[in-house]
């Protein structure tokens, strides 16, 4: 692990390059700020979201990339070890008989996703509807 002495972000690699600056503004901001190995992931969760809210405005709200409709309905971050998922409790508890099924840990309006080539889009895309279709607050 290597912390940025300028930014005092960490990253796994020493001198990893990356954008010091001040926070991102944007979910391309947010997205290019982290390690080049999980970008094309986190590019793949964004995508998959943007396409089933495509009606929602994107920001960053809590740090994280959050879509927003009236309120927050869903956020991500890219953590160290997995992608947070953060839809609120009550899609977390609606769906967690599936995230069992995939063995993914979660707790309280947050889910885990491990980094992996094979990310569970259709399982994002179909949470993210779920929150905007029942107005659940992340
Ligand atoms: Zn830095």
């Amino acid at each position: 692990m290597w912390k940025c002495p300028k930014c005092g972000r960490s990253f796994r690699n020493e001198n990893q390059s990356h954008y010091c600056g001040k926070a991102p503004e944007t979910i391309d901001d947010y997205i290019f700020m982290q390690d080049e190995e999980i970008r094309n992931q986190l590019h793949q969760v964004r995508d998959a979201i943007r396409d089933e809210l495509p009606n929602a405005k994107e920001k960053i709200s809590w740090s994280m990339p959050t879509w927003w409709l009236g309120h927050n309905i869903i956020h991500f971050a890219a953590q160290k070890k997995h992608i947070g998922l953060y839809p609120g409790p009550e899609a977390v508890a609606f769906f967690s008989k599936k995230l069992d099924a995939y063995g993914y840990r979660y707790s309280k309006g947050t889910i885990q996703i491990p980094y992996s080539d094979d990310l569970p889009l259709h399982l994002i895309s179909e949470i993210a509807g779920w929150c905007r279709d029942t107005g659940n607050h992340a």
